[in-house]
């Protein structure tokens, strides 16, 4: 087997950004007040989309709560039809159908998710309704579809002139058979703190090009794609969602940063708990990224074209050199 050449560029773990101003230099003669901790908001996101944590920034500063920022965030990539891998636009399965999974979660581990859900533009946002509408965590497939008309939603073709042009093209030389490390898939999971200091998480997809009908990822799977701990941080996932799901990935980097291990370290050791399990096969993309209770963030991807977003007050950073390994 070819060794493989670790590289790690610059870390980019943005620095902690949870302060405490005082607010107490009101001291009287009377009454002294207490200490005030200030909670400065922050927005992290897969890959280059800064028209999505623009919008969850706006949110975030104008005292909107973590899970608004996240659902109104990713609801920009999910009706942008030039993201042909998340909402509408993005790519069909092998028979030609958009079919789009995505959950939710809060700050009180309450979570929501939709999956093989087809002809809704924003699933993100029945994945919030089944949350918070329902008794249930997961809708599948006609009953999410029905489910969502139920709350207002409306049907939308989502299948672009574009992408179904690409599909049909694909179709004359593929066999019909889906090929799993085809580089046309992605995701955007985004993660927040906003200024009361509580994390909410939300991760949207449509999977796979060309996949399988009935096929579902790890992108709206709690654990896999997607974990919040209000305690401890939160991990979301892009890449290959079989690969995820077998590692039980977002969930397994919050736990590491239980254990003391920072955003960056513990995407890392995501990372390689996956490259474990693949010694003789590492031609796939994998990427985390996390956040902590301090408001400390990571990135790691097996995948030297990894980048991730970072809007907090210290600005708008695009971790385009984020830290790789390439294969
Ligand atoms: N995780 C997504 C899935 O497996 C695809 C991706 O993010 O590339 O469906």
């Amino acid at each position: 087997m070819k060794r493989r050449k670790f590289l790690k560029s610059s870390s980019l773990s943005t620095a902690g950004i949870l302060s405490t101003s005082l607010l107490t230099a009101c001291e009287t003669k009377k009454e002294q007040l207490p200490v005030t901790k200030t909670i400065k908001p922050i927005v992290i996101a897969t890959w280059d989309v800064p028209n999505a944590t623009n919008k969850a920034w706006q949110v975030l500063t104008n005292s909107g709560t973590a899970l608004d920022a996240v659902e109104q965030g990713v609801m920009i990539e999910e009706a942008d039809t030039n993201n042909q891998s998340v909402g509408k636009g993005g790519r069909p399965d092998r028979d030609g159908n958009v079919t789009l999974d995505a959950c939710i979660m809060d700050k009180d581990s309450n979570c929501g998710a939709v999956v093989y859900l087809q002809n809704i533009v924003h699933p993100i946002s029945v994945a919030r309704k089944v949350m918070e509408d329902t008794p249930h965590v997961m809708l599948a497939g006609k009953g999410a579809e029905q489910f969502a008309y139920e709350k207002g939603f409306e049907k939308e073709n989502l299948l672009t002139e574009k992408s179904k042009l690409e599909w049909l093209e694909w179709k004359k030389t593929s066999q019909y058979q889906p090929i799993i490390n085809i580089e046309n898939h992605d995701t955007i999971g985004m993660l927040a703190i906003d200024s009361k200091g509580d994390i909410a998480g939300a991760c949207t997809t449509s999977g796979m090009a060309y996949k399988i009908g009935g096929r579902v990822g790890d992108s709206p799977i709690i654990g896999a794609g997607l974990f919040i701990d209000n305690e401890i941080g939160g991990a979301t996932a892009t890449g290959v969602g079989e690969e995820v799901v077998r590692t039980v990935g977002s969930f397994l980097i919050v736990e590491l940063m239980r254990q003391g291990k920072t955003p960056q370290e513990a995407c890392e050791e995501g990372v390689n708990r996956i490259i474990s399990k693949n010694k003789d096969k590492l031609d796939f993309q994998i990427g985390f990224i996390a956040i902590n209770k301090k408001g400390e963030t990571g990135g790691y991807c097996i995948h030297p074209g990894f980048s991730y977003r970072v809007y907090s007050e210290e600005g708008h950073l695009n971790n385009t050199s984020g830290s790789y390994i390439s294969t």
